[in-house]
């Protein structure tokens, strides 16, 4: 899931639904969830490609706790 931090929408933390692991001030540094989203897949992340989720980090994903993605 994703944590706002201004009502605009243009500074979030993600948040992994399975463990809480939280990428801090996304938004203020991407600007742009779509963008945020692809880059921290590549970092291993999987999940809904919707800002409310689920998500799951490279931690709860090696667990297969989130096997789902398209
Ligand atoms: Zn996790």
């Amino acid at each position: 899931m994703t944590v706002l931090h201004d009502p605009d929408g243009t500074d979030f933390s993600l948040v992994c639904d399975g463990c809480g692991t939280t990428i801090d001030r996304l938004g203020a540094n991407l600007h742009n969830w779509e963008l945020a989203w692809s880059l921290v897949r590549r970092h291993g992340w999987i999940g809904e490609r919707s800002r409310q989720g689920p998500h799951g980090c490279p931690k709860c994903t090696t667990r297969s706790a989130y096997a789902v993605d398209g």
